[in-house]
């Protein structure tokens, strides 16, 4: 039987439900929840506000799977924007950008050439402003390319960061080709819809594959982003931090805008580095579907508001 999860993921991507939410007032509520707003701008005064709360950012111009090349450099440019709108701020790595590479274009016939020209010269101009770049993971049939990509990137900014998707069983070997000195690996449970082929579809099974290969992650050589709001895992990652004499500065804790914000707060008070995930822009859809069909409380709250009164 299909999960609800696995409905919405799917539903999702038919234009007509997708034409019908976009278009509706409410919806806007629930969006505001989780993006930072539709201009650089409202994400800037987003990033000011975390910082001051001692919270580091990664901001994420929003747009997926991309149909054509000029679009795919309409993504480009937006990512070399919202640096120029960060240099001002002198954040330096506590401002980094996350970017899609399906929204550069990857999934276009030549796709993965097209994808690595055009966030080429993104991750130069982070480099430029003293920080970094992480790409983001997509649907598992993206995982060899984007890490090809990634490669070619580490060549010559080596600073270029990683995600691993914990619910796919090929993560167990991409991790440990990662966790060495240099990598920067962002560890997530993964957020999209994947046949029991190629994933654990059972939630307890993808928290033990995320818990181990956080273990691999914390005692290896690279730098571990811990993505996860799971109470669980962030207590895992700050023992297994201890056990392995991690310095605080060599690893950090990353949540989405949104969630568990004053958790994000409090635990950047405790000592430990926190970066939010601060998405923007006018292409929300996916994005926003992702969050509700991750928790059916947060479909709930969708639902909820479409009742008037
Ligand atoms: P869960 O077990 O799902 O949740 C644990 C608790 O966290 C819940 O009980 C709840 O309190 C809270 N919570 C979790 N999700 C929500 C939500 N949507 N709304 C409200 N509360 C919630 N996935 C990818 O596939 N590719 C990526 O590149 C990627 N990048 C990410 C970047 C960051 C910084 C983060 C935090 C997540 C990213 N994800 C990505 C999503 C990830 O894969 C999970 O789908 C998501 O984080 C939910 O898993 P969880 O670890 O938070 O634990």
């Amino acid at each position: 039987m299909l999960s609800s999860r696995a409905v919405l993921l799917a539903a999702s991507r038919r234009p007509a439900l997708r034409r019908a939410l976009v278009g509706l007032p409410v919806t806007r509520r629930v969006v505001d929840r989780f993006v930072a707003g539709e201009t650089l701008e409202d994400a800037l005064t987003a990033v000011r506000r975390l910082a001051a709360d001692g919270v580091a950012v990664t901001l994420d111009h929003l747009g997926e799977a991309v149909t054509d090349p000029a679009t795919a450099r309409r993504s480009r440019d937006a990512c070399l924007a919202a640096l120029e709108g960060l240099a001002p701020l002198r954040l330096g790595p506590a401002a980094e950008l996350s970017v899609k590479l399906s929204a550069f274009g990857q999934a276009l016939p030549g796709g993965e050439a097209l994808s690595l020209e055009l966030v080429r010269p993104v991750v130069a101009a982070a480099t430029g402003l003293g920080t970094t770049v992480t790409l983001d993971m997509e649907q598992s049939a993206t995982v060899d390319a984007t890490l090809r990509t990634l490669a070619a990137l580490r060549c010559d900014f080596p600073g270029t960061g990683a995600v691993l998707q914990a619910a796919l069983f090929r993560t167990a070997d991409d991790v440990a080709a990662l966790a060495v000195p240099g990598a920067r690996v962002r560890l997530v449970k993964g957020a999209y819809d994947e046949p029991p082929s190629v994933a654990h579809v059972d939630r307890d099974d993808v928290d033990a594959a995320y818990a181990r290969c956080l273990g691999v992650l914390m005692r290896g050589g690279g730098y571990p982003m811990v993505g996860s709001h799971d109470p669980r895992m962030v207590a895992l990652a700050r023992r297994l931090a201890a056990e392995y004499g991690r310095a605080a500065d060599s690893w950090e804790v990353q949540m989405l805008y949104g969630i568990r914000s004053a958790e994000q707060v409090r635990l950047a008070a405790a000592g430990v580095r926190v970066r939010a995930y601060v998405p923007y822009g006018a292409d929300w859809y996916g994005y926003l579907v992702r969050r509700l069909a991750e928790r059916p409380a947060n479909l709930r709250f969708f639902l909820r508001s479409l009742v008037p009164g």
